[in-house]
């Protein structure tokens, strides 16, 4: 019988801690239902009547399948649970489990707190009740646990034991300051599972010596069941655990892998390396190219010995398959292997085509080329489709745009006020006829996109179902200067989600080329005759 081992998401809480990461709501929205789509037991969503996103975020209803988690203090020191504004937002919100922060370190209690260690104990026990008199489920994170419990741990302890003697469900240790080392973790959290089950204690780790991953691990191995992190380590400082290592070595590690079960599937498992990647495009950040498991080149080889060795099999090099955390393998320079990664995404994209046939090479070519000059074929697969299909010969030639025009003007209008007015003119060749559109936007890419797709003669019924839902610009410092690189997300009447990209020293130029591959796309996909 395996042991079940929970994990807990603070992405959307201490990871909203990283310098130069600010969600929105709707970041919030989507990272939630990644989460929840990978089997993360409990996702956090943030601190409600911290901040506007977050009492929003906790006022919605959601159908999630995760325990949706409110962050919060317990209720302040000479404060009665009922009469403390800061705890009732907290109860009053729309959440499954309710992680409260207390201080477990007599010195913070007397120097931060400025209370009594008696207040403090009171304080959670009063917070931990009036949860699951709200019939939430409780955590109790300790904060700076492993600072206290090298102080005073009869004290560390008496909070912890507060909180589970009052029912929380979970205890969580954390190393707030992040500079606990694993074998000072095990035999901590080895000491307190004497004291509380197991079963409900948690880890929370953060990453200063680079090791929140070994020491989330080495809690499990004491004892701990469950695990706190984020996605791609995310979180203040060095960030938190990442959840995104974590993952496939419980899953993939014999000794864990025999040893528990985790609410992430194997299937689900498959989805890892993209859903890492995507998290970095709506941060609109690069990924890390050399991330565990994930990174592009997590199993990439250079020719040689290795690479010779890697195509006979591919466990002579390789700790785990690629393919189990949704990446891959990849030989760099063999020409040989990248052919047989073209084939393959070909095969993919139900293109099928003679291993041997010379438009292979010729598209190995192209895309190489590409890419160096700022493309994004791997996110952008709509992109690479219409470019193998063009390379291959199978696009028809639905339109031309002959001629297209921008203008953006800033002036007074009719109250006084200074406005901006964006307007887009396109010439449309479509068969025998000219069609001339024109759009006012928000601004010069929703212009331009607008009279694009206002009138497409025959073709415009294909994309009426179209639908733009996320634009983003990276600015790409080449060996020649900038360029502009754009993706562009789109969406179809049929839920399917396809991105494109677009590359140039102009970002309207930019914008136009994902543009265009976004409605070729669209336009393949529905069948439209040529
Ligand atoms: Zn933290």
């Amino acid at each position: 019988m395996k042991e079940r081992l929970y994990l807990f998401d603070t992405t959307l809480r201490d990871g909203a801690q990283t310098n130069g990461v600010d969600f929105t709501l709707a970041d919030k929205l989507a990272i939630a239902g990644m989460l929840d789509e990978l089997g993360i037991d409990y996702v956090e969503g943030g601190y409600p009547g911290a901040n506007p996103t977050d009492t929003e975020l906790f006022a919605t209803d959601r159908t999630l399948h995760t325990k949706f988690t409110a962050f919060g203090m317990t209720r302040r020191p000479g404060r009665s649970a009922s009469n403390d504004p800061g705890l009732a937002a907290l109860l009053a919100a729309k959440a499954d489990a309710i992680c409260f922060v207390a201080k477990s370190w007599d010195y913070h209690v007397k120097v931060a707190l400025e209370t009594t260690e008696e207040e403090n104990l009171a304080s959670i026990r009063d917070s931990v009740r009036a949860a699951k008199a709200k019939g939430r489920e409780v955590l109790l994170d300790c904060e700076h646990f492993f600072d206290g419990y090298k102080a005073n741990p009869q004290y560390a302890l008496a909070c912890a034991k507060a909180a589970y003697d009052e029912g929380a469900r979970w205890v969580v240790l954390c190393d707030t300051n992040g500079g606990t080392l694993p074998h000072e973790a095990e035999a901590i959290v080895g000491e307190v599972c004497k004291v509380i089950p197991g079963d409900h204690v948690g880890i929370h780790a953060h990453n200063d010596t680079e090791q929140a991953v070994a020491i989330s691990l080495a809690a499990v191995r004491a004892g701990a069941r469950q695990i706190q992190g984020t996605l791609n380590g995310l979180g203040e400082r060095c960030g938190n655990a990442n959840l995104v290592s974590i993952i496939p070595t419980l899953k993939l590690k014999k000794d864990f892998a025999d040893a528990f079960d985790i609410g992430v599937s194997d299937a689900a498992l498959h989805k890892l390396a993209h859903i890492s990647r995507a998290l970095d495009e709506r941060l609109n950040r690069g990924s890390n190219r050399h991330a565990p498991y994930v990174g592009e080149s997590a199993f990439a080889t250079k020719a040689g010995i290795h690479a010779s060795a890697i195509l006979k099999d591919p466990a002579t090099y390789e700790h785990v398959a690629p393919d189990s955390v949704g990446n891959k393998r990849k030989v760099l320079v063999s020409e040989q292997a990248g052919k047989s990664n073209i084939l393959a995404e070909l095969e993919r994209i139900g293109l099928k085509v003679d291993k041997d046939d010379p438009r292979i090479g010729r598209l190995l070519d192209v895309v190489k080329e590409r890419e160096t000059a700022g493309y994004a074929y791997e996110t952008a697969d709509a992109s690479f489709e219409m470019l193998a299909r063009r390379t291959l010969g199978t696009v028809p030639n639905y339109f031309d745009v002959n001629q297209f025009d921008v203008n953006v003007e800033q002036r007074y209008n009719a109250k006084g006020e200074r406005v901006t007015v964006t307007m887009a003119v396109v010439k449309v060749k479509i068969g025998k006829d000219n069609v001339i559109s024109a759009a006012e936007g928000n601004g010069p890419v929703n212009a331009l996109d607008l009279a694009l797709r206002k009138d497409l003669g025959k073709y415009q019924k294909y994309i009426d179902g179209l639908k733009l839902t996320d634009y983003r610009v990276r600015i790409l410092n080449g060996g020649t200067g900038a360029v502009t690189r754009v993706l562009i997300e789109s969406e179809d009447e049929t839920g399917d989600h396809w991105t494109t990209v677009g590359v140039s020293a102009n970002i309207i130029d930019a914008s136009f080329q994902a543009l265009m591959d976004s409605i070729i796309y669209k336009l393949v996909k529905s069948g439209a005759p040529a």
